[in-house]
């Protein structure tokens, strides 16, 4: 019986570290299990009660990975005994939720923010008294007046807080900050990802950012190459490259200490091929960090990572029911099972940017021999509203053999929420947070009068 229910495990690709799949397994009548500690959840239960379509939030998760990620940089910069120390800045952008916020910044996260309203919520942070005074926070994004004026408003208030500079005008705007700023440099270089434009205008070119030489109270040089960087090559290039950028800056700007390298590590979302661990992305960074600026004869930089998607996606899971099925017309191996809520809606990436998951039945997991060949749809009445592994397909049991079928995305944790719309007027699902064996309610599920009112009715 054990060694079957390890086949099973294996199929549906759980319990696996490099996949992040380690906290789930599978139970004796074949439905997902979550792991926490001493803690287990049973998740077709919890659907039960609460119906679908549900998110299901794992704070563990996301503490563990904060504190995995810190520790992994720290113990490289010891084995390796580099000099420069290491920050971690969550990208507030990648999930704003708070109940994910909140534990990030309490594992020793510092924060970046991409917009005024972030800020705000930082700001909220501040009055709440949540905001531990040590916490650094580095502001992204086009700074209109009014987040100019937050910026400064947050200084004065004690806040550690550093604005990226991204062009001629906040150069100016900045000029009386008389505190640490940033610039933010596009690296002349390439990695082959999804955000890795062939024109960008984030910050200054190379070359105008050593034509500006000197700016003032300048600490920190900031890149942000991509996000989802599927080789680690993709990362340490442009490090290499900043690395000389930095040296050559340092020049008229001698307080210039740290290199922020931003985000892009990936997510093993297929669970397919190989994918770069994080002690080796780690390790390569530490090294090249140190072997090239003693190349170049220069103290070993301070380095800050922004990596969002990385820390939030395998937090959390999205549930949905399987209402309806049809055949796919003239695909006679195919079929479509119909879910309960809606892709576009609820995960934007699978059409914005054709996102492939790690998908599997919640239920009926021990059942493996008669799987279909499935193509699945949102409720939206839009023909983008579908998940086809990318005109593969998803594995799932014969629903006329089930009584009543669920699906599991994994890895849904980023950046999701903040994209999602109510197309069809379809409700947002529920959001529940499962914590030391409990589970709450953090957004209930949105109602016709909720979305009614959005609308003006
Ligand atoms: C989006 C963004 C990040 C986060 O990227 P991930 O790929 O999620 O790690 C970090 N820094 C900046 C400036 C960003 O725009």
């Amino acid at each position: 019986m054990k060694v079957k229910q390890n086949n099973f495990k294996k199929f549906w690709k759980l319990g696996i570290e490099e996949y992040n799949t380690n906290y789930f397994d599978i139970s004796q009548d074949g439905r997902l299990l979550m792991k926490e500690g001493n803690f287990q959840y049973n998740l077709y239960d919890i659907i039960k009660k609460y119906g679908t379509p549900t998110e299901i939030f794992f704070p563990t998760i996301i503490e563990n990975r904060v504190r995995d990620l810190i520790d992994t940089f720290n113990a490289y910069i010891k084995i390796l005994n580099y000099k420069g120390k290491f920050f971690y800045h969550y990208p507030m952008k990648v999930n704003q939720n708070k109940e994910f916020v909140l534990p990030i910044v309490a594992d020793g996260a510092n924060l970046e923010v991409s917009s005024i309203n972030e800020l705000y919520l930082v700001k909220k942070m501040l009055e709440q008294q949540k905001l531990n005074s040590k916490i650094k926070v580095i502001c992204n994004g086009p700074k209109n007046l009014k987040y100019i004026n937050l910026i400064n408003e947050l200084r004065n208030r004690g806040v550690l807080i550093v604005p990226i500079i991204e062009s001629h005008n906040e150069i100016k705007a900045f000029l009386k900050f008389n505190r640490e700023v940033g610039v933010r440099v596009n690296l002349n270089i390439k990695t082959n990802s999804h955000w890795d434009k062939k024109f960008n205008h984030f910050g200054f070119s190379e070359e105008e950012l050593l034509k500006i030489g000197k700016i003032k109270n300048l600490s920190i040089l900031h890149y942000h190459i991509s996000s989802q960087i599927e080789k680690i090559d993709g990362i340490i290039k442009p490090l290499r490259r900043a690395i000389e950028i930095y040296y050559k800056l340092k020049v008229k700007n001698p307080n210039l200490d740290t290199i922020d390298i931003g985000g892009g590590a990936g997510i093993p979302y297929e669970k397919k091929k190989h994918f770069y661990k994080l002690k080796t992305l780690v390790y390569q960074i530490i090294k090249t960090a140190k072997n090239y600026s003693e190349k170049l004869n220069i103290k070993h930089p301070n380095l800050i990572a922004e990596w969002g998607r990385f820390v939030v996606a395998p937090a959390q899971i999205t549930i949905y029911k399987i209402i309806d099925f049809k055949p796919v017309e003239n695909k006679k191996d195919k079929q479509w099972y119909i879910i309960d809520g809606s892709f576009m809606n609820d995960l934007t990436d699978t059409w914005a940017i054709h996102q492939k998951w790690h998908v599997i039945p919640l239920n009926y997991l021990n059942n493996i021999k008669k799987l279909k060949k499935v193509w699945l749809v949102g409720s939206s009445c839009d023909s983008d509203d579908k998940y086809t592994a990318g005109g593969s397909y998803i594995l799932l049991p014969d629903i006329k053999e089930c009584e009543d079928l669920n699906v599991v995305f994994f890895d849904t944790g980023a950046y999701q929420d903040s994209l999602a719309s109510n197309h069809c007027l379809l409700s947002s699902p529920l959001k529940l947070a499962a914590v030391n064996g409990e589970i709450r309610v953090i957004r209930r599920r949105e109602t016709f009068e909720d979305i009614g009112k959005k609308f003006g009715w």
